[in-house]
């Protein structure tokens, strides 16, 4: 079996808006401040962008023990201008060629996905089809909070053509803005799901904070995963009642996912704090006392669906 990644970045100093990097950079400590230790220092700016390019990726999965990431860049990168750190002008579609090019390096380690502006109508569609024909990306990345509902029927064009053209769409789900987190809310995808029976949905971050409705909408849909990115970051109770809920009403949809180079995933910035993904999941375990009030058990065959088996099946890879 493949251990696959559903949900990695890349970043470049060079390409990425400044705005991006700021704002990434501030998410990313606000998150990892409480992971480590007293007294360690967090990573610069410099080490957690430059850890964050294509080769440190390859670095991570070996380490971690992934065979396949999907990566994209940010799909919120629109949503900060076009100014790089070294104050070159670029548009959303460089980007998407840069995504490319890191793709073509490693060909049997990652598959591209493309970041959408679907508040962009036909534009939009005409630069997922040349995502799909020419860039070969598997899968799309809009993200909500730019202002949209995903079941407004104005961007259910673009659905059509994603269906047709057999690339899944992943959503971000839940809290870390830009934007407003009422766009972020699961019960959207119900609409999409059930609308378009064929597209393949991924639904991220668990939807946190609504991990029970996210679970209970997957279950309704089975063209809808959930990736487990942001839960990686502890072994506390929270996360552990989000994956025993997700266990127990689809464990046949719930998919790994690290959001590296965020989360203490970057080795590069974090070093010996980095949080090996592959490894938190098979380390799950129900304590005693959760045994006793009827958590259920991870299994290692639940471990090697969510590590693998889950995405292999749903996008027949
Ligand atoms: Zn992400």
């Amino acid at each position: 079996m493949k251990v696959i990644d559903v949900h990695t970045h890349l970043s470049s100093v060079d390409l990425m808006p400044e705005r991006w990097i700021e704002h990434e950079y501030k998410i990313c400590m606000d998150l990892c401040r409480n992971m480590l230790p007293a007294g360690v220092p967090l990573p610069s700016k410099k080490a957690l962008i430059e850890g964050g390019g294509v080769d440190g990726l390859i670095n991570d999965m070996d380490k971690f023990g992934i065979n396949i990431s999907f990566v994209m860049d940010s799909p919120k990168s629109s949503f900060y201008g076009r100014r790089t750190l070294s104050g070159k002008l670029v548009n959303q579609m460089e980007i998407e060629e840069w995504v490319n090019q890191c793709v073509a390096k490693y060909p049997d380690r990652l598959k591209g996905i493309g970041a959408l502006d679907f508040t962009r109508g036909e534009e939009a569609i005409e630069d997922m089809e040349r995502y799909a024909d020419e860039f070969g990306f598997i899968g799309l990345k809009p993200y909500p909070p730019r202002g949209f509902y995903p079941n407004d029927p104005k961007i259910y064009p673009i659905y059509k053509r994603a269906q047709e053209l057999g690339m899944h769409i992943q959503f971000h789900l839940g809290g870390v803005p830009p934007g407003r987190m009422k766009y972020c809310q699961p019960i959207y995808l119900d609409d999409v799901a059930t609308d378009f029976p064929e597209l393949k949905i991924i639904a991220l971050h668990m939807g946190m904070p609504h991990v029970e409705e996210v679970a209970l909408i997957a279950a309704h849909n089975p063209n809808i995963l959930v990736d487990i990115s942001g839960v990686t970051l502890d072994m506390r109770y929270r996360a552990l009642h989000s994956m025993a809920y997700l266990i127990t009403h689809v464990p046949n949809q719930v998919v790994l996912g690290t959001d590296w180079p965020c989360l203490n995933t970057n080795s590069a910035a974090f070093g010996s704090h980095v949080v090996n993904p592959v490894k938190w999941v098979n380390e799950l375990q129900t304590p005693q006392i959760l045994s006793e009030l009827g958590m259920p058990q991870f299994t290692d065959e639940i471990k090697r669906k969510i590590l693998g088996k889950n995405i292999a099946e749903f996008l027949k890879l």
